[in-house]
């Protein structure tokens, strides 16, 4: 038997606006279900990327959520051009329809009582984190971010912007040097001696993961990542995005999607 459903819960999202930020990466703002504008930060969705010729990406593409609003009914993608599937979605044009899955997973979880917390994203990590830093300054809470990137032009100066209009001090790690793992091993220091954060965030990078969790560790800090592992279905029933994590002190298997992609720092294996 067919289940017939809404036609505004059907995942198909129109899309608004579709422009490159820089040479690599593009914002992607779609008109979406009530439903899909309700993600949260950290959440993400799968993407059916359309098929051109025979450049048809089989699986769903894994994408977070860079910005949801519900009054305007709109949700927002950052997505860097890397394979087949990237480069299908960015030749959609406004006015053209994507089937979209989500929000998926479980998300970034703030404490109403956190003043101050320290946010490090690599790359596209800062498609991930940046939502989390309007939720916090929402709440009040004071930033610092750390933007890591190959490059001053990989940087993403609107992303940077976008930080700096909520407040945050923005600091900046360049593969020139400035992001090699001990000198942001020392801004972090810096900053957790000036200000105490409450909880330290990351995405987009294993090395930057494995630094923060020492420090979180070492100076008693709350502290989460938000994982891009390979994922295939994203709803948890593949496995294929299951990893080992520690939790009371023995080693357990989770899926990043379901699970995650959020996880606690404590928990992560380095
Ligand atoms: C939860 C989650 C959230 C994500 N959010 C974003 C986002 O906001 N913006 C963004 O640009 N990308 C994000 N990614 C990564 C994105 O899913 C991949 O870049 C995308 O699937 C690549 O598809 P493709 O067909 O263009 O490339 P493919 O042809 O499939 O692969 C091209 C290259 O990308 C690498 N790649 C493929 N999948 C991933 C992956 N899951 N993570 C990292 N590298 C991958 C491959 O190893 C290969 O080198 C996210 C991934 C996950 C799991």
């Amino acid at each position: 038997m067919l289940t017939l459903r809404s036609p505004h819960d059907d995942g198909t999202a129109l899309i608004l606006r579709n422009e490159w930020v820089n040479g690599d990466y593009k914002h992607m703002v779609v008109k979406a279900s009530h439903a899909a504008c309700q993600a949260q930060p950290g959440q993400f969705f799968t993407l059916l990327c359309p098929a051109e010729g025979s450049m048809a990406p089989f699986f769903r593409r894994p994408m977070s959520t860079y910005g949801a609003d519900p009054h305007r009914g709109e949700v927002e993608f950052l997505y860097k051009v890397t394979g087949k599937g990237t480069l299908a979605l960015s030749r959609l044009q406004t006015g053209d329809s994507l089937d979209i899955l989500g929000p998926l997973g479980k998300g970034f979880r703030l404490q109403p009582d956190w003043q101050h917390i320290v946010i490090v994203a690599r790359g596209v990590g800062l498609a991930t984190l940046a939502p989390l830093a309007e939720a916090a300054h929402a709440h009040r809470i004071a930033m610092t971010v750390i933007l890591s990137a190959r490059s001053q032009h990989a940087l993403l100066a609107p992303s940077q912007q976008r930080f700096e209009r909520l407040g945050a001090r923005v600091l900046t790690a360049l593969d020139d040097g400035t992001s090699q793992l001990d000198v942001i091993e020392q801004m972090l220091c810096d900053i957790i001696v000036q200000h105490a954060p409450d909880a330290l965030f990351t995405c987009g990078s294993k090395r930057l993961t494995a630094l923060l969790k020492r420090l979180a560790a070492e100076y008693g800090i709350a502290g989460q990542v938000a994982m891009e592992e390979q994922m295939v279905c994203g709803l948890g029933m593949c496995q294929c995005c299951t990893k080992v994590f520690e939790h009371d002190g023995k080693h357990i298997s989770r899926r990043v999607c379901v699970e995650g992609p959020v996880f606690d720092l404590s928990e992560v294996v380095a």
